[in-house]
């Protein structure tokens, strides 16, 4: 298929275009390169237009036969949401709402939409599945949300197909350390503890040891990246036979500690990682489990890097890599 990646310089977008490219599509990238490297462009196409920016992004979607557009596009960090809610909306959902109009006047009819785990708020069961209540704590939930909600409209009221998929805990890099992930400031607890290990972070501070969980650190579902990537490949594939709204959830199904995550990096690196117990972080529930019985079955989806040693090994390769060639 001849497609869009918006947001395709970025962390997950960027291992999804490695999968879209292996599986024999063609891919141009749209991407304001305000968080996206130019590094990870893997010799697409590059459209350098921002989502806001309704003129131009209309006119350089019209005529170029896209058949689908996969859309990571977004602002992500969930402190940043509160202290900038305006910002957020409109990057999130003002932009979406330009491209999904750009789409329309230019004929393309499905979108595989980047949505998160943030949607649903605090757990109220054990595995959170799709039709889990959805009542998101941050406005970086509360924006991915709305987006979803939109589509779900314009796909009742249109020809339109839009497939939402919620990550969990996206982490990991490609085997080949030639992509991985790189956000200025970081905040996820991978990358910390190795660049801690490594020296090109900050000493790690572990947010909480009182929550009610086994060892008192919070527990999450650790998706590799290349997984997250093949259910993307899975989901625009499945949308040329079937139309309308869908949504699924993407995780491993396994919870993770804090500190057991630690003990992983540790394991990769093949030394101590030193941290220090901090207050908890505002906004993080205790557990954050998927399930993804519905990927699983609708999709044909199977993670198949789904042990946490494995993706810290694969981040800690990419650490090295990115410490030591480009920084
Ligand atoms: N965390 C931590 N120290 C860090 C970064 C994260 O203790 O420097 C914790 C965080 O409080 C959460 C878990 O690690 O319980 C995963 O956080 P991350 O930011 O990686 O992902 P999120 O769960 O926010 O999507």
């Amino acid at each position: 298929m001849k497609l869009l990646v918006t947001g395709g310089a970025g962390y997950v977008g960027s291992h999804t275009v490695r999968a879209l490219l292996a599986a024999g599509h063609d891919v141009t990238i749209l991407d304001n390169l305000s968080t996206g490297h130019r590094w990870a462009l893997q010799g697409c196409e590059l459209i350098p237009v921002d989502l806001r920016d309704t003129h131009n992004l209309s006119r350089r979607l019209k005529k170029r036969g896209f058949e689908g557009v996969l859309h990571f596009a977004a602002k992500s960090l969930v402190g940043e949401s509160k202290n900038h809610p305006a910002i957020y909306y409109q990057n999130n959902v003002g932009g979406t709402t330009n491209l999904v109009r750009a789409m329309q006047a230019a004929d393309i009819p499905r979108l595989v939409f980047s949505s998160t785990a943030a949607i649903f708020g605090n757990p109220v069961s054990d595995l959170i599945d799709e039709d889990h209540p959805k009542a998101p704590i941050n406005v970086y939930g509360q924006t991915k949300l709305v987006v979803e909600q939109m589509l779900q409209a314009v796909c009742e009221s249109s020809e339109f197909s839009a497939t939402c998929l919620r990550y969990f805990n996206a982490a990991g890099a490609n085997n080949d350390a030639k992509l991985g992930e790189w956000h200025e400031p970081e905040t996820h607890l991978i990358p910390n503890a190795l660049r801690a290990a490594a020296g090109t972070g900050n000493p790690l501070t572990l947010f909480g040891d009182d929550y009610p969980t086994n060892d008192g650190t919070c527990v999450r579902d650790y998706i590799h990246v290349d997984d997250l990537a093949s259910a993307h490949v899975a989901a625009i594939e499945k949308m040329n036979s079937s139309s309308g709204f869908n949504a699924f959830n993407l995780g491993n199904g396994n919870g993770y500690s804090v500190k057991e995550v630690i003990t992983a990096c540790e394991k990769a690196v093949g030394a101590e990682i030193p941290y220090t117990i901090g207050s908890r972080r505002e906004g993080d529930p205790a557990t954050l489990v998927a399930s993804s019985a519905k990927a699983r079955s609708e999709l044909g989806w199977t993670p198949e890097h789904d042990s946490i040693d494995e993706i810290a090994r694969s981040a800690w390769n990419w650490e090295c890599h990115r410490r030591d060639n480009l920084t």
